[in-house]
């Protein structure tokens, strides 16, 4: 009872003190995975709209950029030729435009320039050096068209309005042979007149208004898209020098020009996207050019009006919805996260389950191995204490009776001594035994190639008590030939004596019963001597245990056989000493056998 309650105590301070504070722990960690888990789904949308916002302004600001690079590039490149405004001396150089001769840039198409007048003027298409190649004129007139149809909507619908309201106004001023080139350099004669005025010009400076690009865009025809930047420049011919003919034709003109470029459709719906969303775009979210999708459990979308943000005009409403796109966030990707975390958290809680466990186990096992031992003890104590009683009180006894002189029959003062020496040597035995048990733990002894048989030949004498007269209650049956077997002659007298004295303690032969049998064989490697008996055997449960120190098959209180629990371990211990094994067997028809089994010498 007390010992069952000693156990509970300790697998409870193990729960209070391990099992506990790891499940709450765990538990407290899981509900935090939980929250994280549903906080992030539910910060989604927000996720998407805060992805937008950075893609756009990337873009923007990419944009932008081009248009400031754009806005300073002086009005007078947009023509084929051009008079540098750096050029030194009172020579009109004259050189071809950048926008004729560079490189384009992959976000132009074409740059333009017009005069605006109500009239149809020439409309200057320029393609930089791309537009030297083959298709130049099919291409510029393609462009040309395109061009004339923005001019249409220009002055057609209203949006000459806007030119009062116009912003960025810079006004710088520009040499008058530069602006005089710009606005006649493709005629011959104009050319000729310029360069030979050239030095009457100089000093002549023409002060001109530039204003920002502004930005539309609209669908040619209902389906192809022009996003157009344009500019326009004013400027008024007033300071011009005496005896300069061909500038007569301008002087006193005020002239408004429009410039600029159309932005290549691919790279403004697709290129720029694309590379800002590679930059700023993370993990779970994803940019959509394929035009409007829809938002599903498995994701949340941010729509992005590309045309709008970049800021351009449109005259129709479907126009501002061209081409939109849209940013994607995963949720997947977060549930995938979740469920991977997840399944790392049950797995380092199984591996930690398992842990306590088996800990809970060892730890049981160990309590109760303890607990066995010293319950083992105690009945020791109680046996020893038991057993020296005895003996010490009769040799008491006779000694008294001997010296106060009781009796004088020679006969029974040697009967008497008898008993002394009988008592003295089961004393001297128990003492033996108790000594032998803690020598044999200590140490090894080295086993010698002997018979088996032959020793136990010598033995038969002693052990079966012919000399004093009593029934033959042991029969020997020695196999002749036994192969020689890994063996001291210590350990077989040790082992018989003890088992031979078992048999006889607790399987007691009847008169005219069948004597304990002491016998040997040999099989398979291995030479056995086996003690059997008719007694009652020992109960199945028991068994494994029988050859532990001081264990005793039942309890202390209620058993009759006087013991130690010492006889069965040192058989073991003898045993073990010589590398030999006991084992108990049951007997066929009741009883038991107690063998031991030797390695036999090869
Ligand atoms: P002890 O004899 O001092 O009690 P042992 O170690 O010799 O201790 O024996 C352990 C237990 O094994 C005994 O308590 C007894 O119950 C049982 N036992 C030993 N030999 C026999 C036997 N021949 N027949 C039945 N039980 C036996």
């Amino acid at each position: 009872m007390r010992r069952l309650r000693t156990t509970r105590t300790s697998l409870g301070l193990f729960g209070a003190l391990l099992v506990m504070p790891t499940l709450v722990l765990g538990a407290l960690y899981w509900r935090e995975l939980v929250n994280d888990y549903e906080a992030q789904l539910e910060s989604i949308p927000q996720a998407a709209q805060s992805a937008k916002d950075r893609i756009v302004a990337s873009m923007v600001e990419r944009f932008q950029k081009l248009l400031e690079s754009e806005a300073r590039r002086p009005f007078t490149h947009y023509g084929e030729i051009f008079s540098p405004e750096d050029a030194i001396g009172s020579d009109l150089a004259l050189t071809e435009s950048p926008l004729v001769s560079e490189e384009r840039p992959r976000e132009i198409e074409a740059w333009f320039s017009f005069e605006f007048d109500y009239g149809e003027t020439e409309i200057h298409v320029l393609q930089g050096d791309a537009g030297k190649g083959e298709n130049l004129a099919r291409k510029e007139n393609y462009l040309s068209s395109a061009i004339a149809d923005f001019r249409k909507r220009y002055l057609g619908e209203g949006l000459y309005s806007r030119l009062t309201g116009l912003q960025g106004e810079k006004t710088t001023t520009y040499p008058l042979a530069a602006v005089a080139v710009f606005l006649g350099y493709k005629e011959q004669a104009q050319q000729t007149c310029l360069k030979a005025c050239a030095s009457k010009m100089e000093g002549h400076e023409v002060p001109v208004n530039v204003f920002d690009f502004e930005l539309d865009f609209y669908l040619q025809d209902g389906k192809r898209p022009r996003a157009i930047a344009s500019r326009r420049i004013s400027f008024p011919i007033e300071d011009v020098p005496a005896n300069v003919p061909c500038l007569a034709s301008i002087e006193g003109e005020v002239f408004t020009i429009i410039q600029g470029f159309i932005l290549q459709p691919e790279w403004l719906f697709n290129e720029l996207p694309q590379l800002q969303a590679r930059r700023v775009l993370a993990g779970a979210e994803e940019l959509l050019t394929l035009g409007p999708s829809y938002e599903d459990a498995t994701r949340s979308v941010a729509t992005i009006n590309l045309i709008s943000e970049l800021g351009f005009d449109t005259a129709e409403p479907e126009e501002r919805w061209y081409r939109q796109l849209e940013v994607a966030v995963d949720r997947e990707e977060i549930r995938r996260r979740f469920e991977k975390q997840s399944q790392r958290f049950l797995l380092v809680a199984f591996m930690l389950v398992l842990t306590l466990s088996t800990g809970m186990v060892f730890m049981y096992r160990s309590v109760s191995k303890e607990l066995d031992h010293a319950h083992r003890m105690q009945n020791f104590v109680a046996a020893v204490t038991h057993e020296l009683r005895t003996p010490i009180s009769t040799i008491q006894l006779h000694a008294e009776m001997l010296l106060e002189g009781w009796t004088t029959d020679p006969e029974v003062v040697k009967t008497y001594h008898a008993r002394i020496l009988r008592e003295t040597k089961r004393l001297s035995t128990l003492v033996e035994r108790v000594l032998e048990k803690s020598r044999l733990k200590e140490r090894t002894t080295d086993p010698v190639r002997a018979n088996l048989s032959e020793i136990l030949q010598e033995l038969e004498h002693d052990l079966v008590g012919v000399e004093e007269g009593g029934p033959r209650d042991v029969r020997f049956e020695l196999e002749r030939d036994l192969p020689p077997a890994w063996l001291t002659p210590e350990a077989v007298v040790g082992i018989a004596t003890n088992l031979v004295e078992n048999a006889r303690k607790y399987a007691p032969v009847p008169a005219g019963g069948e004597p304990i049998c002491v016998r040997t064989r040999s099989r398979e490697g291995h030479v056995y001597i086996e003690v059997a008996d008719r007694g009652p055997g020992v109960p199945a449960g028991e068994r494994d245990r029988i050859f532990e120190a001081f264990y005793r098959v039942g309890s202390e209180a209620t058993r009759t056989t006087k013991g130690t629990g010492l006889g069965l371990h040192l058989v073991q211990l003898f045993a073990e000493s010589v590398g030999a094994q006991a084992q108990y067997l049951p007997r066929d028809g009741g009883g038991s056998i107690f063998q031991v089994a030797f390695k036999t010498a090869g």
